[in-house]
């Protein structure tokens, strides 16, 4: 790409590093992003890094929050006897737009794939055990999607906790397989929790 300055060569290069970016939307963005006026472009670039230096994981539920507890934990009001295990925080999100959850959450950041090499260890899967050893938890509801690695963690999940005692739920499907919880619409969502069978 010798045929643009080194400055846009290096910008398409970072944003052809995101996920689902090729060099073709990349090229795309950096030209709109060049001709954005200075202040939207300072705007986008602080709150890249405001981000980045301010977000962590919640200590409770491992969702992205920058206090020590995410708001749904710090809610005294929500249902902390009910955890509901989601696969990342996008999934997160959709059940929390639909208003009929009132539990917590826990989010894996992940699935256990062997395709992929991810195994039980390289999800948040201990720190949901620790969390049902110290509180007093009633029902864990796993709503990981129903794709095969989806479905592999859910068992894997149900196995663990099941010598606790702790009842554990899945979902109803009526989610789509393979389909991701975000791209689902709300009522197919509040569907498949109230339709959710033990495990
Ligand atoms: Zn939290």
């Amino acid at each position: 790409m010798d045929f643009y300055s080194r400055q846009i060569t290096t910008l398409i290069e970072q944003l052809s590093k995101l996920p689902g970016i090729g060099a073709k939307s990349a090229g795309r963005l950096a030209f709109h992003i060049i001709g954005m006026p200075e202040n939207d472009v300072s705007a986008l670039a602080d709150a890249i890094k405001d981000a980045k230096a301010n977000i962590h994981y919640c200590k409770e539920c491992f969702t992205f929050t920058d206090a020590e507890l995410c708001p749904i934990c710090a809610d005294d009001a929500r249902d902390h006897s009910t955890i509901m295990v989601v696969e990342n925080v996008r999934d997160l999100a959709a059940y929390e737009k639909t208003g009929k959850y009132n539990g917590v959450y826990h989010v894996l950041h992940g699935v256990i794939s062997p395709m992929a090499g991810t195994g039980p260890s390289d999800i948040r899967l201990k720190e949901l055990m620790t969390r049902l050893s110290k509180e007093d938890v009633k029902e864990v509801i796993i709503a990981t999607g129903s794709s095969l690695e989806g479905e592999t963690t859910a068992m894997y999940i149900s196995k663990l906790i099941k010598p606790t005692g702790i009842k554990v739920s899945r979902i109803a499907s009526g989610v789509p397989v393979g389909g991701d919880l975000e791209n689902i619409d709300e009522v197919t969502l509040v569907r498949a929790l109230s339709g959710r069978t033990e495990l």
